[in-house]
């Protein structure tokens, strides 16, 4: 069984603070981390090895400093770790990174189940999974909350609803993007510790993926941040009170005022 986990490595802080000239993250200055989504995912493929054998990859997409989270990876039982990188890869929204991301898999080779988080806590737009699913065309299920069987043919899975949840079966290759629910992802062994640091990262650039670098980075991306703005408070209604007639006849007056009625 080959799984590919995907991670995103983001500002380790609540306070996600966008460059408001051109509608970027500002890295500078902020630690960084794995997104505690793909902490489940990175868990769940590990525990998929475990239980039926294979190999497990990570990959992310990232300035070159991303590699220290695909380290972190490794130190939980991740057997290989890719990097994808290319200046032509910058400012990418979620159609460009899926894009590149989808390339970059299938630069990896052969898989069987590929996992995300369920959503990247600065971004936070939950799109990324479904459109490398998409863009490999193969089914995914998201917001999965527990595996229920697996081999190389079928998949049973969980997945989380407000009420309850769905039992979904789905032939393999599958993407899953995975909740908090799943497991409660270890912490690195000294063992794993030492195995990262000694793991060769490999790195993919555009070339390396045969991206079109019209649909990467910028170039590719058709949603681009306008401005950033904190949302005014919002200030008390107007409220009428009296007698019940003369408070509707102050209300209709208003309302007539105002152009509503
Ligand atoms: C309109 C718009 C414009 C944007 N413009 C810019 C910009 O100019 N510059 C900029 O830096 N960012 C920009 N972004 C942010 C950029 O889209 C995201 O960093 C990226 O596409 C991932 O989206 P997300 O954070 O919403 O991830 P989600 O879709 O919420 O992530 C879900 C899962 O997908 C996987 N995943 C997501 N991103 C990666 C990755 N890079 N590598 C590996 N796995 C990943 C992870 O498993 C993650 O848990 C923009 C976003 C939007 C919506």
């Amino acid at each position: 069984m080959n799984v590919i986990v995907c991670i995103k490595q983001v500002p380790n802080t609540t306070n996600v603070q966008i460059d408001p000239e051109n509608g970027r993250l500002k890295r500078d200055g902020v630690e960084s981390t794995i997104n505690p989504f793909d902490e489940y995912a990175i868990e769940e493929g590990v525990k998929i090895k475990e239980r039926i054998g294979g190999k497990v990859s990570v990959v992310t997409m990232g300035p070159p400093q991303a590699e220290s989270a695909l380290r972190e990876a490794v130190s939980k039982g991740i057997d290989e770790a890719v990097l994808v990188s290319d200046r032509a890869f910058g400012g990418a929204d979620t159609l460009a990174t899926s894009y590149t991301l989808s390339l970059a898999i299938k630069a990896i080779g052969y898989y069987d189940i590929i996992i995300c988080g369920k959503q990247a806590s600065d971004g936070d737009t939950a799109q990324v999974g479904p459109g490398i699913a998409e863009m490999l065309n193969i089914p995914h299920i998201a917001y999965v909350k527990k595996i229920e069987a697996v081999d190389d043919k079928l998949i049973r899975v969980e997945r989380m609803m407000e009420d309850g949840y769905d039992l979904i079966e789905s032939p393999v290759p599958v993407l899953l993007t995975v909740v908090k629910e799943i497991n409660n992802p270890r912490v690195a062994s000294l063992k794993g510790k030492m195995a990262a640091k000694k793991a060769v990262i490999k790195t993919l650039d555009a070339a390396a993926i045969g991206a079109d670098i019209k649909k990467t980075g910028l170039n590719g991306s058709p949603t681009q941040v306008m401005k950033i703005f904190t949302p005014p408070k919002r200030v008390g209604g107007e409220k009428f009170v009296g007698k019940a007639q003369e408070v509707a006849a102050a209300l209709v007056k208003r309302l007539s005022d105002i152009g509503i009625i």
